[in-house]
C-alpha cells in the first residue's frame, strides 16, 4: 500500500523535520498520500496513517469528526500533540510491534468520555513502503462500544446462568443430535467422573457406562420424538461416591443454528426415596417372612398337639363309655374332666389357628346362599348338653322368620353363632333362657342369640372383640380363652356382615349377626346337615379294616375304639410299602389310611392302591390331624370317601366304619 499526503504540518519547534518532510514527500514518486483521501473520506470507520515517530500523516472525515480535530491541525503533528489523551502505552506497543512484525495487529481499548465508557477497536496494518523515508502504520479505529456493551452484558448473562446451573440441586446436561455434550452441569461432572473439558464435545455413549449408554440414547430419542421421557438411573456406591438414583427427564431443546436439534437432560436425585422405597419393601417381606414362619409354626404346633389329643380324648372317651367295665362315679367324674379338659385344649387350638390364618389372609371363605334355619337348629342340637350341664334353656324363636336365605360360608357362619351360643350358656345365670330368633333388616338379615345372663357394661363393650381379652371372666371360673368373640368378628366381617351387641348390666345381653340375605331361589335342603347315618344292627360276621399308621398310640385307641363294634377285625400295618403289599395278598374290607406317614404319604398310598385290581374297589377312609377345609377338600377329590380329623370323636368313627363296611357289604352282595 502506498500513501501520500500533502506534507505534513510539523510544529515551530520542529521546522527542520518539516522542512525536510515536505520535501520528501514531494520526493517520493511512489507515495502520494493524497490520491487516497478521496476513497478513505468515504469510510465511516476512523483512519489515519502515523509513521513511526507518531506523526500523523493522513487522517479522514470520519477522524476529524469523531476526535474534533481539524485535519490541517492534525497533518504533520505528533499523536501526543494533536490527542494527548489517546496515547498509551498499550497504544504505542502496538503501534511498533506493528512496524517491527510487520503483521496485522488489533487493540481493543476503552476511553472515559466525560464519565462514560467508550470503546474502540483498532486494526493496525503496516504501510508496505515508507512513507518519505518513514515507516507508517494505517490505523482504522472503530467505535464498538455498543457492540463491547452487549457482549459485557451477555457475558455477564452467561456467567450467571452458569452460575443458576451449577448451584441448582440437580444434574443437567445438554447436547446435540449426534448425542454430544455441549453443556454438563458441575455436579453431574463430579458423578461422571470427569472434568468438564473432557465432557464437552464427548459422545454420552463414550461417558456413560455401557449399561445406561443405550438406555440414555432411547430415552434421548423419545424426547426429539416429542414423546414424554422419565427414566430412574442407579449408581452404585463406589469409593469416590455414595450410591445415587436419579430420576431423568430428557426433553427436547431448541433448533440450534446450524439448523441440528438439541434436548436437554435433567436428573433429580431420588436416592432418599429410593431408600425409603426399599426398606418398605424390605420391611413388608421381613413381615410376611415371619407371619410364614408363624404360620407354619402354628400349623405344625397344631399338628403336633392334635395326635396326643388323639390319645387324651379317645382313651377318655373310650373309658367313659365302656359297658364291659363301667367307671365307678368317682372315676367318671375324672375321666369326664379329662375329656372337658382335652376338648377346651383343642378348641383353643382351632382357634388359635384360624386366628393366624385370618392374620395372614389364608382363611378360605366361599360365599354361598345358606337355609338360615336347619343351620340354627344344628348348631342349638350341638349346644344341648353344654346347656343341660348348667343348666340354661335354649329356645328357638319365630321359625317363620328364620326361614329364609343368608349370604355366608356355611362352616364359619355356625362356627360364629356356636361360639355366641356357648357365651349366652356360659355367662347365664342357673336357669336362665337363650333364645335364638332372627328379623328382616332391609337387605340384611339379623340373627340374634339373646340371653338372661351377667350382661356387659358400655364400657366393656369396647374391648369385647379384641382377642384374648376375657373382662374379668378369667376371676369368674368360667371357661374360656377370650379367642371366640375375636375370631366370630373376623369370620363375619370376611362374609361381608358385621357382629354387634345390644346388653345392659344384669339384664343380659343380646349379640346379633347381620349378613346379607341370600338368593331366594336357593335349595335349603343343600345346606341341612347331613343326617348321621343311624347305627345299624351290630353284625356279627368278621369284617377286616387295614389301619396304616405310624404313631403306635394312635394305633393302640384305633384297636380300643373299633373293639366297640362286634365283628370287625383291625389290622395295623406301620409302613405304607409294606401295607400295599398286605393290601394285595389279602385285601380289606375297609382301609383307614393316616396322611401324614413316612416315606410316602397317605394321598400316593391310595394312588398305588388305586392301580392294583385288588385294591382299587376297597374304600377308603383318611384318618388325619390336619383339620383344614382344605385338606379335607383335597382328600375328598383325591378319591378318600370320608376324612375323619383326630383328635377321634368315639360315635363318629364307628358310625363311618360301620356305614362303609355296609356299603361294602351291599356292593359286594349286588
Ligand atoms: P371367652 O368366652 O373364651 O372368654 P370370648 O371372646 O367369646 O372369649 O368372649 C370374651 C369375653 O366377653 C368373655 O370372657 C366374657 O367376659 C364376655 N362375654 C362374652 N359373651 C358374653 C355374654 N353373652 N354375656 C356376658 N359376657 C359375655
Amino acid at each position: 500500500m502506498a500513501l501520500v499526503r500533502k506534507t505534513p504540518r510539523l510544529g515551530p519547534a520542529d521546522a527542520p523535520r518539516r522542512v525536510a518532510a515536505r520535501r520528501s514527500a514531494r520526493r517520493a514518486p511512489t507515495l502520494d498520500l493524497r490520491a487516497y483521501q478521496v476513497v478513505i473520506d468515504a469510510i465511516s470507520d476512523m483512519v489515519s496513517v502515523v509513521s513511526d515517530d507518531e506523526v500523523y500523516w493522513l487522517v479522514n472525515d470520519a477522524w476529524c469528526r469523531q476526535t474534533g480535530v481539524r485535519r490541517d491541525d492534525a497533518i504533520g503533528r505528533s499523536v501526543a500533540e494533536v490527542l494527548p489523551g489517546s496515547i498509551t502505552q498499550r497504544r504505542r506497543d502496538t503501534l511498533n510491534r506493528t512496524l517491527r512484525s510487520g503483521r496485522v495487529s488489533v487493540l481493543r481499548d476503552a476511553f472515559d468520555r466525560g464519565g462514560v465508557k467508550q470503546y474502540l477497536e483498532t486494526i493496525y496494518s503496516p504501510v508496505a513502503e515508507a512513507v518519505q523515508g518513514r515507516r507508517c502504520v494505517l490505523l482504522v479505529t472503530r467505535d464498538v462500544t455498543a457492540e463491547a456493551t452487549a457482549l459485557a452484558a451477555m457475558l455477564a448473562g452467561q456467567t450467571q446462568t452458569r452460575a443458576l446451573l451449577d448451584a441448582f440441586p440437580g444434574y443437567i446436561a445438554a447436547c446435540d443430535e449426534d448425542h454430544r455434550y455441549t453443556y454438563v452441569n458441575e455436579r453431574l461432572a463430579q458423578v461422571l467422573g470427569r472434568p468438564l473439558s473432557e465432557l464437552i464435545g464427548a459422545l454420552r455413549s463414550e461417558v456413560l457406562p455401557p449399561e445406561h449408554a443405550a438406555s440414555s440414547v432411547r430415552e434421548a430419542e423419545r424426547a426429539l420424538q416429542g414423546e414424554q421421557s422419565i427414566s430412574e438411573r442407579h449408581y452404585a456406591a463406589s469409593a469416590q461416591r455414595e450410591r445415587l438414583d436419579l430420576e431423568l427427564r430428557h426433553v427436547a431443546g431448541p433448533e440450534m443454528a446450524d439448523g441440528r436439534r438439541s434436548y436437554y437432560m435433567f436428573g433429580v436425585d431420588i436416592t432418599e426415596r429410593k431408600l425409603a422405597q426399599e426398606a418398605a419393601v424390605a420391611a413388608k417381606d421381613e413381615a410376611e417372612r415371619a407371619n410364614r414362619a408363624k404360620s407354619r409354626f402354628l400349623s405344625l404346633m397344631s399338628h403336633e398337639l392334635r395326635t396326643p389329643m388323639n390319645a387324651i380324648l379317645g382313651f377318655a372317651q373310650l373309658l367313659l363309655s365302656d359297658p364291659a367295665h363301667p367307671l365307678s362315679t368317682e372315676q367318671q367324674q375324672h375321666a369326664g374332666e379329662i375329656l372337658r379338659g382335652g376338648r377346651h385344649l383343642l378348641s383353643l387350638i382351632n382357634d388359635v389357628l384360624d386366628l393366624s390364618r385370618i392374620e395372614t389372609g389364608r382363611l378360605a371363605i366361599t360365599l354361598a346362599p345358606v337355609a338360615l334355619l336347619p343351620l340354627v337348629e344344628e348348631c342349638l342340637a350341638l349346644m344341648e348338653p353344654l346347656a343341660r350341664e348348667r343348666p340354661v334353656h335354649l329356645k328357638l324363636g319365630d321359625r317363620q322368620t328364620l326361614q329364609c336365605q343368608v349370604q355366608a360360608d356355611p362352616l364359619r357362619l355356625r362356627q360364629a353363632l356356636l361360639n355366641l351360643l356357648s357365651n349366652a350358656i356360659k355367662y347365664n345365670r342357673a336357669d336362665g333362657d337363650v333364645t335364638v330368633d332372627a328379623r328382616l333388616l332391609g337387605e340384611m338379615v339379623e340373627l340374634r342369640v339373646i340371653d338372661t345372663g351377667i350382661g356387659i357394661t358400655p364400657d366393656q363393650v369396647g374391648r369385647l372383640f379384641v382377642a384374648f381379652e376375657r373382662l374379668g371372666a378369667r376371676r369368674s371360673g368360667v371357661e374360656g380363652t377370650g379367642i371366640g368373640l375375636a375370631l366370630s368378628r373376623h369370620l363375619v366381617r370376611a362374609m361381608g356382615g358385621e357382629i354387634g351387641v345390644d346388653s345392659a348390666l344384669d339384664s343380659g345381653s343380646t349379640f346379633w349377626i347381620r349378613l346379607p340375605r341370600g338368593a331366594r331361589s336357593g335349595d335349603p335342603a343343600a345346606f341341612a346337615p347331613v343326617a348321621a347315618p343311624p347305627p345299624g344292627p351290630a353284625r356279627v360276621e368278621r369284617r377286616r379294616v387295614l389301619y396304616v399308621e405310624d404313631n403306635r398310640v394312635n394305633a393302640l385307641l384305633m384297636h380300643a375304639m373299633l373293639a366297640r363294634l362286634p365283628g370287625v377285625e383291625l389290622e395295623h400295618v406301620e409302613d405304607p410299602i409294606d401295607a400295599i403289599e398286605r393290601a394285595r395278598t389279602t385285601p380289606p374290607a375297609l382301609l383307614l389310611l393316616d396322611i401324614e406317614l413316612p416315606g410316602i404319604d397317605g394321598f400316593e398310598l391310595l394312588k398305588r392302591l388305586r392301580e392294583h385290581e385288588h385294591t382299587r374297589h376297597i374304600p377308603a377312609i383318611a384318618v388325619s390331624a390336619s383339620a383344614q377345609p382344605a385338606d379335607i377338600h383335597r382328600a375328598l377329590k383325591a378319591g378318600f370317601s370320608a376324612y375323619l380329623t383326630k383328635p377321634l370323636d368315639l360315635t363318629e368313627l364307628l358310625q363311618a366304619v360301620q356305614s362303609h363296611l355296609r356299603t361294602q357289604r351291599s356292593t359286594q352282595a349286588g
